[in-house]
């Protein structure tokens, strides 16, 4: 492994936790890691090959234990982490927002 890129912290259920990039040498591939930033343990058994979405996130945290509540987007209608997600009228909006806001640029 060659380099370590921690994304965005968010806060689910009063604990921190961070998407973990791994970078590796000679390979094109990177793997994704959902990490417990309380204590840095990786929860997911198996690293992700892109950025989890917020399903798969939820699907690791619950796994653990961790009782999540998922929210809808109001766009697309993928599930997602209120946590890091945006408010939207009375409902959320997902990274299809982001994008959506970029293709229009
Ligand atoms: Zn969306």
């Amino acid at each position: 492994m060659v380099r370590e890129i921690d994304h965005e912290p968010f806060e689910t259920v009063g604990e921190q936790y961070v998407v973990r990039e791994l970078v590796w040498n000679g390979i094109d591939g990177r793997s994704y890691d959902l990490v417990s930033l309380a204590d840095d343990t990786v929860l997911a058994e198996e690293s992700f090959d892109e950025y989890p979405t917020d399903a798969q996130i939820a699907k690791v945290l619950r796994h653990h234990g961790i009782d999540v509540e998922l929210g809808v987007c109001a766009f697309c209608g993928d599930e997602l982490l209120p946590a890091t997600a945006h408010r939207h009228h009375n409902g959320w909006v997902g990274d299809c927002w982001d994008k959506r806001l970029r293709t229009n640029e």
